[in-house]
């Protein structure tokens, strides 16, 4: 049973293989450090760093290692509580579907309220803006651990729980990309609590993309989770406090009106991708034109999905670029999310494209064909 479920060897490997692998976890914590002190200077310049750089025994501070453990802790309980529903994932190689507790908005409002009655109690925000870098110390520290737990365990689960594309058989790049697809404690989702808790709340429609399906869960999305997301996707607030700008209310207006459009295409976007693999039926989706596969799985063909290959990416990226706009157009810093998210999205797609021109075959070459544009209309 268990050979017949087995996941086959990962032949093609990504992000320039172990070599990649070796090299990246050292550079990506090297670049949020950097962004965070270079965005701390006064003229904020992309070669702009602090003179005389901190040593490490200044980058170290047990205090904010024991606050980033705090949150995960606090958000490790909050997600255990037992409030929203259960939903269940799509079938596994095996055919087993897994169940996923959906209460980040509980969550959320939870936190909230905690931090107000912390607020009234007298809490302080801004040691947390003082001290990011040191934050941000911590939140690597913690996620090469968690990355070195999970490669650990993923040498004794079943070959069946492995991830296809991080079955390499070498050990930096499996360690790099993620062993195991779905590492569980009991009912407690590892990968499914850090990509959608401690560093960003509020997404759904999450158990149909690439990271819950395909990705397994190593370094690349526990620092990405942990690390990552939280200290570089909000670098353009870290630069407001020591670089205020104006904006003009027109000029705040379009900005909120261009962020409405984006949230508007992501959202649409994935809901509809979301419901359609969970039940073509539905009302909501039954109208819409698709390509049979091989596989018995449709591809949209009409709708958001008809308009571009990923329409969700569009969204996102409209988006991307309102929250670094009101940064001003002066520095180029505040853009690094926008530049880094268009090049990350660009390759995302390709990897993408090329799982699905396997799984789908001649089908997915009729979608390229009916719907020529990757992400932006016309252009690309
Ligand atoms: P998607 O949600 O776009 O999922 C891709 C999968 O959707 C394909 O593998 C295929 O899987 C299915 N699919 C593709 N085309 C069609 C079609 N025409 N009809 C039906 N199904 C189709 O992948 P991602 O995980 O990359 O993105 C999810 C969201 O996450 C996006 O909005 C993206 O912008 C965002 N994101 C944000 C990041 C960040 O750092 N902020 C990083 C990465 C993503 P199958 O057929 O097997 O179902």
């Amino acid at each position: 049973m268990e050979n017949k479920f087995k996941t086959p060897r990962t032949t093609v490997m990504e992000f320039g293989g172990p070599l990649g692998a070796l090299f990246l976890p050292v550079l990506l914590p090297c670049t949020v450090l950097y962004l965070l002190l270079a965005c701390r200077t006064q003229d904020a310049g992309v070669s702009s760093l602090p003179s005389p750089l901190p040593s490490l025994r200044e980058l170290w501070d047990l205090d904010a290692f024991l606050l980033v453990v705090g949150w995960f802790g606090l958000q490790a309980a909050l997600y255990m509580l037992p409030l929203g529903k259960v939903t269940q994932g799509l079938p596994l190689r095996d055919g087993s579907v897994l169940s996923y507790r959906v209460n980040g908005l509980q969550a959320f409002v939870i936190t909230c309220l905690l931090l107000g009655l912390g607020l009234l109690g007298g809490l302080r925000l801004s040691p947390l803006h003082d001290r990011c870098v040191q934050l941000a110390v911590a939140a690597t520290v913690a996620s090469f651990s968690l990355s070195v737990f999970l490669y650990a365990r993923s040498l004794c689960v079943p070959d069946s729980a492995l991830a296809p594309g991080g079955n390499s058989g070498n050990p930096i790049y499996d360690f790099f990309i993620g062993h195991e697809l779905n590492p569980r404690i009991g009912n407690f989702d590892l990968k499914y609590f850090c990509e959608l808790r401690p560093g960003l709340t509020g997404w759904e429609a999450v158990l149909t993309t690439m990271d819950i399906v395909n990705d397994g869960f190593g370094f690349m999305l526990a620092f990405g989770d942990l690390t990552w997301v939280p200290f570089t996707y909000s670098l353009q607030a870290h630069f407001l406090v020591g670089h205020p700008q104006e904006l003009a209310g027109t000029s705040a207006a379009a900005i909120i009106l261009l962020n409405g459009l984006g949230y508007f295409i992501f959202r649409r976007a994935n809901s509809q991708k979301n419901i359609f693999r969970r039940n073509p039926k539905d009302p909501k989706v039954a109208g819409l034109e698709t390509i049979p596969t091989a596989t018995g799985r449709q591809l949209l063909v009409s709708g958001w999905w008809g308009l571009v290959r990923h329409p969700n990416y569009l969204g996102d990226l409209i988006m991307a670029l309102a929250w670094s706009l009101p940064c001003g157009v002066a520095h180029v810093l505040p853009y690094f999310y926008i530049i880094y998210f268009t090049v990350l999205l660009i390759h995302r797609e390709a990897r993408d494209e090329h799982q699905c021109r396997r799984k789908y075959g001649s089908a997915w070459n009729e979608y390229c064909k009916r719907v020529p544009y990757r992400i932006f209309p016309y252009l690309y």
